[in-house]
């Protein structure tokens, strides 16, 4: 069994309950972050902790946990779960203000904060690394604060569940004929040698691999162009790929039934992969 961190308190997994008039059980008015683990460490923690303040601050929410502490907490729940490989589930709400109430509550209202551990031996060598993900496209039907990372998550899972559907992996979502991002990551094409992506916006979430991935690309010479692509740019480009803290880069093969390039995984991706999971490991705390 599971030890997860339930508002201060390290507790097994059946003990740690909410309440049912938690404002993240009846509003999805709440936050989270995925953080990745490899080899015992915690991937780009600072990347989280400063995108986790910015989701809280654009909703008005207080931060019921200083950094340092939350690191300690990561620490602690890798530790107590002996997890090498795998991910850090972290959730905070506008807590419980014993009532349902669209009205926000008071500040005297507690946030909740959760935190569990996902063990996924073998994380970085996933199998479909080496095979490439096939991807449908779907209209994009989320709200538009797509920058805030809120726990209202149901599109994203009918997506995943359209794309199952078709005997796909994922699904890229479309808006005014344009990708917006993956259901959970962000979406990349190559075209002539040069990495194609979404600039940033309220039209998609700033991944924290992303950011990561384009100062590699930078570094290692790589052309980067940071602009909305369409659909059909995307099925003629050379090569395709995503990328979350959880599945890194991760290349696109297949695009609603037509092959992205050769219908193997590219050599832009590839190399990204490569780069990333060498300097997030060896920055990994
Ligand atoms: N876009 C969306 C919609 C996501 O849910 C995620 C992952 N949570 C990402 C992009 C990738 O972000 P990150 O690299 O920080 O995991």
């Amino acid at each position: 069994m599971r030890t997860v961190y339930l508002n201060g308190k390290y507790l097994p997994e059946n003990e740690a309950n909410v309440s049912v008039f938690d404002r993240g059980f009846l509003f999805a008015d709440g936050v989270y972050e995925v953080t990745s683990v490899l080899g015992g460490k915690i991937l780009d923690f600072d990347g989280h902790a400063v995108r986790l303040e910015r989701s809280l601050n654009e909703l008005g929410m207080r931060n019921p946990i200083e950094k340092a502490d939350l690191l300690a907490v990561h620490r602690e729940l890798v530790r107590a779960n002996d997890i090498s490989d795998g991910m850090i589930y972290l959730q905070i709400t506008r807590g419980n203000p014993g009532d349902r109430d669209f009205a926000y509550p008071s500040d005297d209202t507690e946030p909740t904060i959760v935190l569990f551990t996902q063990s996924k031996p073998g994380l970085a060598d996933s199998p479909a690394a080496k095979t490439g993900i096939k991807i449908i496209s779907i209209e994009d039907q989320r709200w538009g604060r797509r920058d805030i990372k809120t726990v209202q998550l149901l599109y994203p899972s009918m997506g995943k569940m359209m794309a199952k559907g078709a005997g796909c992996d994922d699904a890229w979502m479309v808006e005014d004929g344009h990708v917006t991002e993956g259901t959970s990551n962000n979406a990349y094409i190559v075209k002539d040698d040069k990495i194609i992506t979404r600039h940033l916006g309220n039209e998609i979430l700033h991944g924290i691999t992303r950011k990561a991935v384009l100062a590699f690309a930078r570094e290692a010479q790589m052309k980067v162009e940071e602009r909305a692509f369409t659909l059909e740019e995307a099925k003629n480009a050379d090569e395709a790929f995503i990328t979350s803290a959880s599945t890194f880069v991760m290349p696109v093969v297949e695009i609603d039934g037509e092959a992205v390039g050769t219908g193997t995984p590219g050599t832009v991706a590839a190399r990204l992969r490569e780069i990333y999971l060498t300097e997030s490991r060896k920055a990994a705390i």
